[in-house]
């Protein structure tokens, strides 16, 4: 699976079991229930099925209630309107007095002054404001097209005090709260103050959801970097943003949300018409692998799908094709920024840094990072490396944090071993889970000292396998079987204090169980081979056992 992280919004295409779990298994990391389309009882439904998909294939996905707040809606009256371009309409508040068009919310009749443009449909009609009296707007179409009841509303660039969280949003909250939702998200958030009032609302009925703040309006992108500063992860919401300010300024206003996200170390999503021509085609356009091949190198930490799951044809093969374009992107750009001019706690951030840093000098094969709240995991993670990285938790609900991160694999510890403090316990469990092959070298990592689950805050390099001894070693790595003098069949020998130089030729190497002894290795240089020195046998060692020698680490494991 590619680093970059997969959102499939859950819909009629997907519902049925079967078709999760398919999804799951093809990529998607977080399932997003989109609350303008589903009912409060689905949350519950589709956490059982949560459930079910990781019990069967060992995988955590976690689920986001994207929650809508109070939207600007346009109504009609008797079936939809027909727009004619240069005719003159009227919008009343939903009193509909003499007039076929009403705002949902009356106060978006205060908000909009003579010469704003209102767009309606996703954009597709515009009608400009003439005049405005009392509870009613005249307005001209600047465009042809036909208004739907309940159709997507917006009046670009003004302020509409809408409320954020309304009554059916709580009982989402409340559903999402009772069935170990991982994320919320707020669309058309405009202020920092909302933010913290939606965590406040979650505190309140004692969940501990993270919180997604959906930056969809021009007062977001002004106010992005106190939003990003209370926010848990951010996403660039490309539908409405697209309508709010100018299209043309889309891409960039991207890049900017996932700097400023980034200067935070606040994970990113990258969200709307990701593959929207694959609602109905069975592959991408050019403009979309391009799109988010792009979304990639802008640095953002997952990618969404809304219609292409929820609706759309083929939503297997929509998954797939994100797994496919991040894998191959990922692979020819391996080495991504870490964030700019970081803001935040800097004993975190200095050592996830070092952690890259060591992970890149010693070329590891995975970065492990034992981590309480998930934070040291999110801080990694922002760094960027370049390896994988294994979230060791002790929580489910924790694990779901991590999984919007990119590059991070959760997995979380059994009961038993959950309050052990033994390293080499821990990663015998991740081998276990097939998630590290033995001789393959890793970067462990923990967090500041109140984080961790048994130290101090450190990073260590770590040889996995069964190992046997450890002493100073010089020459190359090597394996073979292992057997003490005065039996020199094997192909490395355990010596005695004064090793028999002519048995040793053709061997891989000598392990001395004391110091190197400067006369022993000038005996022995010219035999070329793989030298331990000082070593100290952890257990007994069986004659013939096959053995692997890190020279680097000095590890000697089976
Ligand atoms: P929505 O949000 O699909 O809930 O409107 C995403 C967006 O606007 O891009
Ligand atoms: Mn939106």
């Amino acid at each position: 699976m590619p680093l970059t992280k997969i959102i499939a919004t859950i819909g009629p295409s997907i519902q049925d079991y079967n078709t999760l779990k398919k999804i799951a298994i093809s990529g998607m990391d977080c399932i997003r229930i989109n609350t303008a389309h589903a009912s409060i009882e689905s949350v519950a439904l589709i956490a059982g099925m949560r459930k079910k998909i990781e019990k069967e294939t060992g995988k955590v996905v976690s689920i986001m209630i994207d929650l809508k707040g109070e939207e600007l809606r346009i109504l009609t009256k008797d079936g939809d309107v027909e727009i004619k371009e240069g005719m003159e309409y009227t919008i009343t508040d939903s009193s509909f007095k003499n007039s076929r068009l009403a705002f949902n919310v009356g106060k978006a009749i205060d908000a909009a002054n003579s010469g704003d443009i209102i767009v309606a449909m996703d954009g597709r009609v515009s009608l400009e404001v003439k005049t405005r009296t009392g509870n009613s707007l005249k307005v001209t179409a600047k465009t042809d097209g036909v208004i739907k009841n309940m159709g997507r509303l917006n009046i670009p660039g003004r302020y509409v005090p809408l409320a954020s969280i309304t009554e059916r949003d709580r009982q989402f909250l409340q559903a999402g709260i009772d069935n170990a939702v991982e994320y919320c998200a707020m669309s058309f958030v405009q202020t920092s103050a909302q933010i913290n009032e939606l965590h406040d609302i979650i505190m309140s009925m004692k969940g501990q959801m993270k919180v997604i703040a959906k930056i969809e309006t021009r007062k977001a992108l002004d106010n992005i970097s106190e939003i990003v500063s209370v926010s848990d992860v951010i996403m660039v919401a490309r539908g409405d943003l697209g309508v709010e300010v100018p299209l043309s300024e889309v891409g960039m206003a991207q890049k900017e949300i996932i700097r400023a996200a980034h200067r935070r170390g606040v994970p990113t999503i990258v969200a709307t018409q990701i593959l929207e021509s694959m609602v109905n085609s069975e592959s991408p356009t050019r403009a979309e692998v391009s799109d988010i091949t792009n979304a990639i190198l802008d640095n953002a930490d997952s990618l969404m799908l809304s219609e292409e799951t929820a609706i759309g044809k083929y939503p297997e093969e929509a998954v797939k094709t994100l797994v496919r374009i991040a894998s191959y992107v990922e692979g020819i750009v391996v080495h991504f920024p870490g964030p700019e001019d970081y803001l935040g706690n800097r004993v975190t951030f200095s050592i996830s840094k070092a952690t890259r840093v060591i992970s890149d000098e010693v070329e590891s094969d995975a970065i492990v990072v034992l981590t309480r709240t998930g934070n040291t995991a999110r801080m990694v993670s922002a760094v960027r490396p370049s390896m994988k990285i294994i979230a060791v938790v002790k929580e489910r609900v924790i694990a779901g944090f991590t999984t919007l991160l990119r590059g991070v694999t959760p997995i979380i510890l059994d009961s038993e071993i959950s309050d052990s403090v033994n390293l080499n316990e821990i990663i015998s469990f991740i081998r276990e889970k097939g998630m590290i092959k033995p001789g393959e070298r890793i970067v462990v990592t923990s967090g500041i000292p109140e984080m961790v689950f048994g130290g101090t805050t450190e990073v260590k390099v770590v040889t996995v396998g069964d190992v046997i001894g450890r002493g100073f070693a010089t020459g190359t790595d090597i394996n073979g079987t292992m057997t003490r003098a005065p039996d020199y069949s094997g192909e490395i020998i355990i010596a005695t204090d004064s090793p028999d130089i002519d048995m040793l030729k053709g061997k891989k190497g000598v392990i001395f169980e004391k110091q190197f002894r400067r006369e022993d290795i000038d005996r022995l240089k010219s035999l070329n081979m793989t030298f331990v020195g000082g070593t100290v046998f952890f257990r007994k060692v069986k004659n013939g056992e096959s053995v692997s020698i890190d020279v680097e680490t000095g590890v000697i494991y089976k």
